[in-house]
């Protein structure tokens, strides 16, 4: 599904003397690496303040304990989306409530939130799913008149614009009250390891974001609120400044492989290419289509047998998983999520991706289709 190989060859010899000096000034822990990361990342997102992490899960977590939220509160999500998102609502108590997503975006549908709002209701998590900005003016004005906090959860969509109705652009992430993101390597800025952050415009929450991943420290031994250890490492963030410079770039390259195959698909009306929603610039995390009628085993088969990868996000939903079953979300009604957990499919994507070898893919793929037709 990605070359991070081809990758790293491409950029070998600055990564290897920025991992040869972190560790040969073997400051590993909260170094000027990770320092510089920060405020790089700071000036990228244009967002006042970045918390590095250890991971895009800690950084929900995290996002969420800030937010001071009792036991039982409810924080309304979709239940199309990856399994972190929700699972760290569980853990600390939190009731995930799981609200339908846009059969078109895969995105939260933001018609149907203001339906889910309880008295217990404290938050709204939207994910960026695929690379693809979540409608935020809408979620956002919803936020407001309900007075919810908003975590984005952009660990799929680093580097996406978002078009404000007042055209004004704003990356995602920093359109809530916390973003979070990750940088798990195969993610579109992605690191050697694991590795996430936190982002906001927002002293406050800033502040306390930082104490709560810092053991809730306030000063050196002195601790006001329980926390946990959770840290990006220098040699992370090392290579994360590499990447970070190469970005857009990486994003733009994502699009040119999700343009051609947009192009090249259209011809087959069994196979629906992604919807580009206006408001957001997609950074495809996952190029995902939807198969009108085709068996999805036997196309994944058949690309498996020329040794092409694809993948299933998400076979079972959130609000379908053994681990939420003391919530009973399990009979939840959301028709929508669980039709597209049965019919999207996901093509390999990514920075590499040579003309070559897309267009083999694009061959079995229309091979399959042309085999089931009549
Ligand atoms: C990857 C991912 C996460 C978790 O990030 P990790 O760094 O793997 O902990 C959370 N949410 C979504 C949507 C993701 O894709």
């Amino acid at each position: 599904m990605v070359d991070l190989v081809s990758q790293y060859q491409s950029m070998k010899t600055e990564v290897d003397r920025a991992i040869m000096n972190v560790v040969e000034t073997a400051q590993f822990i909260n170094g000027p690496e990770v320092q510089s990361f920060q405020k790089e990342l700071e000036e990228y997102l244009g967002v006042k303040h970045v918390i590095p992490v250890a991971n895009g899960t800690d950084a929900l977590q995290i996002a969420l304990m800030a937010l001071d939220l009792k036991p039982g509160d409810e924080v309304i999500t979709p239940s199309f989306t990856y399994i972190a998102t929700t699972e760290v609502m569980a853990l600390l108590g939190l009731k995930p409530v799981f609200v339908e997503v846009d059969s078109d975006t895969f995105c939260l549908k933001h018609g149907d939130i203001e339906a889910a709002i309880t008295s217990k209701t404290k938050a709204i998590v939207p994910v960026h799913l695929y690379g693809q900005a979540a409608p935020m003016n809408e979620i956002m004005a919803i936020a407001e008149k309900h007075n919810l906090f908003v975590v984005e959860d952009n660990a799929q969509a680093i580097g996406c614009d978002y078009y404000h109705t007042d055209s004004k652009i704003a990356k995602t992430g920093t359109i809530g009250h916390i973003g979070c993101t990750s940088f798990f390597p195969s993610k579109n800025l992605g690191c050697y390891g694991d590795g996430g952050a936190m982002c906001t415009n927002d002293d406050a929450l800033a502040a306390k974001i930082r104490m709560i991943a810092n053991h809730g420290q306030s000063e050196r031994y002195y601790h006001d609120v329980v926390g946990c250890n959770s840290r990006l490492d220098s040699i992370q963030a090392a290579v994360l400044r590499i990447k970070l410079r190469q970005l857009d770039v990486y994003n733009d390259r994502r699009r040119a492989v999700a343009d051609k195959y947009d192009q090249f698909l259209s011809a087959f009306p069994e196979i629906s290419t992604p919807v580009r929603a206006m408001n957001s610039k997609h950074v495809f995390h996952q190029y995902t289509v939807q198969l009108e009628g085709l068996n999805r085993d036997e196309l994944q088969a058949h690309l498996a047998s020329f040794e092409i990868p694809s993948m299933i996000y998400y076979p079972v939903p959130a609000h379908k998983q053994k681990m939420f079953s003391h919530f009973g979300s399990g009979s939840t009604n959301l028709p929508i999520t669980d039709w597209l957990t049965e019919r999207v499919i996901s093509f390999p994507i990514h920075t590499e991706m040579e003309d070559a070898q897309q267009d083999f893919i694009l061959e079995k793929i229309a091979q399959f289709v042309e085999s089931k037709r009549k």
